[in-house]
């Protein structure tokens, strides 16, 4: 089977976590998310994980060679044969290219992207209201997330825009359930 490798693109509090969690369990595929990656680095006080808190603790993204090292380790794991979905990752040109490079690895190239559309003032209701307890949900960490957003997608998608079809775009403005189906079929897509 030709491995399958999916971006799920969209700003802080879309849900792509949630509906990442959801397929991979649902389909076998495997989950790389690069903040739950730092966080679990820094649950475990590795120096990655304590050099990446710096950055996390004020909004800001980690610099993208501790990023991109950090994805090419976990490339190197089994589960990641059949295929990956990536939540979170990439946040810049560099990572976009980054991860183009390493997929060659497997002889592949990233499959589909799905863009979680959002308008920026649900997003901000959505991560204000969120119980996770996570240490980056301060308000005035939110702000300064959600204002950077809009580089983040200005220096990741014409990396992508570019190629015929690739970009699905998903109303995340809906429930979750809903939103799944959209994520369901697009996925089932690809593995046909
Ligand atoms: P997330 O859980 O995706 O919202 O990520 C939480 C934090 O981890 C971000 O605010 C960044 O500080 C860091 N982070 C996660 N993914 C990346 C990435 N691809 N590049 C740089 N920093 C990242």
């Amino acid at each position: 089977m030709t491995p399958v490798f999916i971006v799920f693109f969209g700003p802080p509090g879309c849900g792509k976590g949630t509906q990442a969690k959801k397929i991979t369990e649902e389909l076998g595929l495997t989950q790389i998310s690069t903040g739950d990656l730092f966080r679990k680095h820094l649950g475990e006080k590795t120096p990655l994980g304590l050099k990446a808190q710096e950055y996390m603790s004020k909004g800001e993204l980690v610099p993208d060679d501790i990023t991109i090292s950090m994805v090419r380790e976990r490339l190197q794991e089994p589960d990641v044969a059949t295929g990956a979905i990536f939540d979170g990752f990439p946040r810049t040109g560099a990572q976009a290219q980054a991860l183009d490079d390493l997929l060659k690895e497997f002889e592949s190239d990233v499959t589909m992207v799905v863009d979680f559309a959002l308008p920026i003032e649900i997003s901000r209701e959505r991560l204000m209201g969120r119980q996770e307890g996570r240490a980056d949900d301060k308000p005035e960490v939110i702000e300064k997330r959600l204002n950077d957003h809009q580089a983040v997608e200005d220096s990741v998608m014409p990396h992508y825009r570019g190629k015929a079809d690739l970009v699905k775009e998903v109303d995340a403005e809906r429930g979750i359930d809903e939103i799944y189906e959209d994520v369901r079929a697009l996925i089932q897509s690809v593995l046909n």
